[in-house]
């Protein structure tokens, strides 16, 4: 197990015109980078931050750092590992304009990544000496959720196609087979002007599409004797992500909507897969590697068999510092992933039982998938064989029949009987050949024990048939009821039967030769016993295996019998699952506040067609069913009765081509049924996943947008706060304020007792300076001169 290695890169802040003019530094970087850490330290407010805003990782770059560090650090290793066949994945993510096409492509004097890593792999390939390489390079972009070839731009909207041999690959994209980092490095320059190029307000040269650069590397031991050194296969991944930022920021409308959706999209579906791949083995679930183009091509660099980096970078300035905390926070949880990484070697004979493999899944697959058909198969062979059988244990009894016929005729003969004509003779056999026939068509023929006084002489230039004939009798010994018994009811393939070849008889030798005949050819006799005995044997041996058929048959009707069940199950399993189907959509209609809503209308029209899905493969079902039911009316006599009707004047051979129309047409429109309810379940399971998507993508919006109102209830209530401490200062300023005006009050009834106080002091003062005038006057006019003295 091995960690996903994690960087940060802060790229150098951008000067603007207006910074270089004015002393404000709105610029200026507000992210400390400290060894492996880098911390907000410094907000808008100015207001200390708490520890949180902290991150470590593997490695932090600052602004200062090059290229080539990030390349030695970071993806040098990996890199190196790839040659030795590993999987390796380095990718950049950040906000448009933070530097991952810089980190990844480079400039003219500090070439990125990618030019670095296809020079290394070839100094390393040619410092090899004991192992041959073939490199094959792709370049690829993802826009709009299309993958379109950079190396033929004819090659658009690809698709993305697994097998057990190629994994996950991206079916029709041009692989050009290299030997020289130089020619790589002229692919990528001529790849890259097909590369779209959009522009928003953002950033003048704004990339809106993931681009994958992808090396194959394949090699082998240059020591053919070596039987046990294996091919390597390994995978390069180097991705320049589009950029991080959400879609409002850009401001942008249209087709850059458009694109943004995707980007947003494909980048969400990453943050996702990252989430749950962070969150440990045990609560992870299922991870939604197939919703984006992005994170099914980085499969196995996500969690998968991969050495893989990640550098996240970031831009400095003060605008963008929501957009950082966004993408370092993406670092932080892939830092948790932990991949499996292992050589990818091939064996030729792991590869060939690979395959077997498959094909035996496959087999099983189908088997499992046609149980009744395989059945049905088997049935049909055995009864098959089990007609082959009769029909031998017949032609036996017909030569044994044969014998006799000879037998009773040297008897006759030898008993001096030879006045009877020959077609007397023949009728009384042919009475005795009826009344054997009468009983039990197959039971066996009585055996007469030969007189020990028969003479007989046999014949070497017959001129009769090679092969017994056929007597009247048994020219019809099968009838109808007959064969049913036999064949419970089974319609035989008579090309598939293989006949077994009659045995070849001596002829019956005429009268006059068997008066010339000696006793010398008793033994000839005798041994015509034996044979009779040993096709007694091999009838009674016969009749021990048609036992066992028709046991094996009957074990094989039970099993067909149980498989009619299954639509009964089906039809019940259908009925739950409707239940189901109708608590599902009722409760996705509770998430639908208004019920006239878009939301609402989609669940409702979706649960009408899986509704109206479920109730036609009811309708098939109970078709099926219903199919079964006749079958099985007709398995009793009232079938055997119309099918005799319906086959009276049939030659066997009409009759069982007959049946094999019926059946095949049976089985044709089984067939047709199975497709259709196969095709049906292929749309429902379409659009289940359709809607499963949908509902996945509204709960991501809603967890957007409750997160959104978390955000926005904090501000409330930051900003209720702010406000309740002003009411507050604003009655403490009221009740100053009265208290001042109290006070100015008193101020004044104080100045107005003061006035009047005055007033009358004055008033006090003029009359007392008029009663000195006064009283000068009075003095005056009384001693004038001792005043002047
Ligand atoms: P992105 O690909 O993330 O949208 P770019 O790589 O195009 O961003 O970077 C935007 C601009 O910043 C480019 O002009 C690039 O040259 C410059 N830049 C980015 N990172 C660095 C860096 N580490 N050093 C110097 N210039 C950089
Ligand atoms: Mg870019």
């Amino acid at each position: 197990m091995e960690k996903i290695c994690v960087a940060v890169r802060v790229r150098p802040p951008v000067k603007s015109d207006e910074d270089s003019n004015s002393s404000s530094n709105s610029n200026c970087s507000h992210w400390k980078v400290d060894d492996n850490r880098i911390s907000l330290h410094r907000s808008l407010s100015g207001t200390p931050l708490p520890p949180a805003l902290s991150y470590a990782f593997d490695h932090v770059f600052d602004q200062n750092c090059s290229n080539s560090s990030v390349y030695d650090l970071l993806t040098k290793d990996i890199i190196h590992a790839v040659v030795d066949g590993f999987n390796g994945t380095a990718f950049a993510y950040g906000q448009t304009s933070s530097g991952k096409t810089f980190t990844m492509n480079g400039s003219e004097n500090d070439p990125g990544i990618i030019h670095r890593a296809v020079k290394d792999i070839f100094a390393k390939i040619d410092m090899s000496t004991d192992r041959e390489f073939l490199i094959r390079v792709s370049y690829m972009e993802i826009y709009n959720e299309e993958i379109n070839d950079l190396f033929a731009v004819e090659n658009q909207k690809l698709q993305i196609h697994e097998s057990l041999e190629r994994g996950i690959f991206v079916a029709g994209l041009r692989e050009e087979i290299v030997n020289s980092a130089e020619q790589v490095l002229k692919l990528i320059e001529m790849g890259e002007v097909n590369r779209h190029f959009g522009e928003t307000n953002m950033n003048v040269r704004s990339s809106r599409s993931h681009t994958i650069f992808r090396m194959v590397i394949e090699s082998k031991g240059k020591d053919s004797t070596n039987l046990d050194d294996a091919i390597r296969v390994s995978v390069l991944n180097l991705v320049d992500l589009a950029g991080s930022e959400r879609i409002a920021k850009t401001g942008a409308g249209g087709v850059r909507l458009k694109e943004g959706k995707h980007i947003n999209k494909s980048l969400m579906i990453l943050g996702n897969v990252i989430n749950k791949l962070s969150e440990g083995a045990k609560q992870r679930g299922h991870i939604p590697y197939r919703d984006s183009k992005l994170t099914r091509i980085l499969q196995p660099a996500l969690g998968g068999n991969a050495k893989t980096s990640i550098i996240c970078t970031v831009a400095p300035e003060e605008v963008h510092v929501e957009e950082t905390k966004g993408t370092l926070q993406f670092a932080s949880r892939a830092k948790r992933i932990t991949n499996c990484v292992q050589v990818n070697e091939i064996l030729t004979d792991a590869a060939l039982l690979k395959r077997q493999k498959m094909e035996i899944e496959e087999l099983r697959m189908k088997l499992e998938g046609s149980h009744a058909g395989v059945l049905e198969q088997e049935i049909l062979k055995l009864r098959n064989d089990m007609l082959k059988y009769e029909l031998e244990r017949e032609k036996l009894a017909m030569e044994l029949e044969e014998e006799r016929k000879s037998h009773r005729e040297r008897e006759q003969c030898s008993n001096g009987i030879s006045s009877q004509n020959g077609e007397s003779l023949r009728k009384n056999l042919k009475e005795e050949a009826s009344s054997t026939q009468q009983g039990d068509a197959f039971s066996t023929p009585t055996f007469k024990p030969i007189p020990n006084s028969f003479v007989a002489k046999r014949c070497y230039n017959s001129t009769t048939p090679v092969y017994s004939p056929l007597p009247d009798a048994f020219g019809d010994v099968v009838d109808e009821d007959t064969w049913f018994k036999m064949n419970n009811g089974f319609i035989a393939d008579l090309d598939s039967i293989r006949m077994t070849p009659p045995k070849q008889l001596s002829s019956i030798p005429s009268f006059d030769k068997i008066q010339d005949s000696s006793i010398d050819n008793y033994k000839e006799v005798e041994n015509l016993r034996k044979q009779l005995q040993q096709a007694i044997d091999e009838r009674n041996e016969f009749e021990k295996q048609h036992k066992e058929q028709v046991a094996l048959n009957n074990q094989l009707m039970e099993e067909i019998s149980k498989l009619q069940e299954i639509p009964q199950k089906l039809s019940e399993s259908l009925g739950n699952c409707k239940a189901v189907n109708e608590e599902i959509f009722f409760t996705f209609k509770g998430f639908a506040e208004d019920e006239k809503s878009a939301t609402a209308n989609l669940f409702s029209k979706t649960s009408e067609f899986v509704m109206s899905l479920m109730s036609s493969f009811e309708a098939q079902i109970y078709m099926a069913m219903n199919g079964f039911r006749k079958a099985d009316d007709g398995k009793g006599s009232s079938y055997s009765e119309e099918y005799k009707k319906k086959y009276k004047d049939c030659t066997l051979e009409t009759q069982i081509t007959c049946w094999k129309k019926e059946m095949s047409d049976e089985i044709k429109l089984i067939k047709e049924r199975y497709e259709n309810l196969e095709e049906e379940l292929d749309m429902n399971n379409q659009l289940l996943e359709a809607s499963k998507a949908r509902i996945h993508g509204l709960q991501k919006e809603s967890q957007v947008l409750s997160e959104e109102r978390d955000d926005l209830l904090l501000t409330v209530s930051d900003s209720w706060k702010r406000s309740a401490s002003l009411n507050e200062q604003n009655e403490k300023i009221l009740q100053d304020l009265t208290c001042e005006i109290q006070k100015r009050k008193d101020l004044e009834d104080d100045i107005k007792q003061f006035s009047v106080g005055f007033v009358s002091r004055y008033k006090s003062y003029k009359l007392f300076s008029s009663e000195i005038k006064s009283k000068v006057e009075h003095l005056k006019a009384q001693k004038p001169f001792a005043l002047i003295s």
